[in-house]
């Protein structure tokens, strides 16, 4: 199981139901003021939900930390179109695995979450999409979706609040590009998992091409919460415009690895140290990745920071995800620069040239590098093909590549030199060679 027993430095907001007996039954979510919060937004009109929300200073947790209030307020609630709910359940940035643990332990939280959000946009159908690779995930939201068609929480006429509402999972086949909103409704339309142009966006031209609202998990289970308690006390757990808790996945070199509920904005030097039990015994932290994959890398002496989205961009790197990668001294950068354009490269999804292209490009000069090949005008190359990338794609997977790259080479370009090929020159004959770099 990824998530620690309780750690006594967590707020437990969206994890309160974890460890409960049965966590996952409409029973013990009953038990324990489950549905509650739906009770309650019935009582209030839409846009009083949607204020709420904003008051909240909630911010996507998928990785673009865009404001949910404001884009709930962009569905035009007069259009004659239906109108959808998609959660974005497909968790494939890599270091990221909370949503996972969030749907295992508590499932009713993120259809209370659905529900709260269709009522706020006036929808009566929504869907989860879950990655391919997290098939008992589906069987496992199915088995809670049934149960709560079963108790009259889902489907025509909820509990007699006159309010209609239906939401059935959809299978990803495994694509990191479908965790891109628009590509994601592609997908979940049948078709292949390519990005849309943007704008128009979801809000008005969504599935079917009609208004939806597309939002990660989390997002989603930290709105029962937000209605209950007040979008002011959930707004004041974290800092100013970044309301909340947290679900952070800490992984890498460190004591006690594990998926933790913080405050947003807790200083990332103290996570490591008391929630992740610091680093292995005699180890030095070199560099962490703040929130996922696609993070530019924060050198040690950049990590004395408060982890919410504006503190960490004004560190030059995001809060994205939620995945923070702690390496210690022992970590070759070069490897990691490898490993990770061998991820991008993989998942690209080829529409367009600058990311297909690039990333293959990136992966084999980076390859030649990790294994001793690399020529010295490549780490130029390499930071200046990634440079080309940003920006320059049809959508934020060429920057996702890009981004980690540009960083690495400029924050550890002494181990890019360390790991060029020297070029041997004969002195006095073919057999005895000297390196001259
Ligand atoms: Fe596809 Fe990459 Fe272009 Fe995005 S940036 S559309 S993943 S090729």
């Amino acid at each position: 199981m990824l998530y620690n027993q309780p750690s006594p430095h967590e707020t437990r907001v969206l994890t309160r139901r974890f460890g409960l007996p049965n966590s996952a039954s409409i029973d013990t979510y009953l038990a324990s003021d489950g549905y509650k919060a739906f009770l309650k937004a019935m009582q209030m009109a839409p846009d009083e939900i949607v204020g709420e929300v904003k008051t909240s200073a909630l911010r996507g947790r998928g990785g673009a930390g865009f404001p949910t209030g404001m884009k709930w307020s962009f569905v035009p609630r007069n259009s004659p179109k239906p109108k959808y709910i998609v959660v974005n359940a497909d968790e494939s940035e890599p270091a990221t695995c909370k949503d996972r643990v969030l749907m295992e332990e508590d499932p009713h939280g993120l259809i209370e979450g659905t529900m709260i959000a269709a009522r706020a946009i006036g929808s009566e159908k929504g869907y989860i999409y879950i990655r391919g690779e997290y098939r008992y995930l589906i069987d496992h939201m199915d088995r809670a979706i049934d149960e709560a068609y079963a108790r009259g929480w889902l489907g025509k006429n909820i509990q007699g609040t006159g309010m209609n509402f239906d939401l059935s999972t959809h299978t990803g086949a495994g694509a990191y590009e479908c965790g891109e909103e628009s590509a994601l409704l592609e997908s979940l339309e049948g078709k292949r998992g390519n990005p849309r142009l943007k704008p128009p966006f979801p809000a008005t031209h969504g599935v079917y091409q009609c208004p939806t609202v597309v939002n990660n998990v989390e997002t989603f289970y930290a709105v029962p919460h937000i209605i209950n308690m007040g979008g002011q006390a959930f707004a004041d757990l974290g800092t100013p415009k970044n309301g909340g808790t947290r679900m952070f996945c800490l992984s890498g070199h460190i004591n006690n690895p594990g998926v933790f509920e913080l405050k947003m904005g807790a200083n990332l030097l103290w996570m490591i140290d008391a929630v992740g039990g610091g680093l292995r015994s005699g180890r030095k932290l070199k560099a962490v990745i703040p929130g996922g994959s696609s993070c530019p890398i924060l050198r040690a002496d950049e990590c004395d920071l408060a982890m919410d989205y504006d503190t960490v961009a004004k560190a030059g790197s995001m809060l994205g995800s939620g995945g923070v990668v702690i390496m210690d001294d022992t970590t070759d950068m070069v490897a990691v620069g490898l490993r990770i354009m061998s991820f991008y490269a993989h998942e690209s999804c080829g529409w367009c040239i600058p990311c297909r292209e690039g990333t293959t490009w990136l992966k084999k000069m980076l390859w030649r590098m990790n294994n001793g090949e690399g020529r010295k005008q490549d780490i130029d190359l390499i930071n200046e093909l990634s440079k080309n990338m940003l920006g320059r794609t049809f959508c934020a997977l060429g920057d996702a590549a890009a981004m980690p790259t540009i960083s690495l080479v400029e924050k550890f370009r002494d181990e890019f030199e360390a790991k060029v090929r020297p070029v041997m020159v004969p002195v006095s004959g073919p057999d005895q060679l000297v390196a001259i770099s």
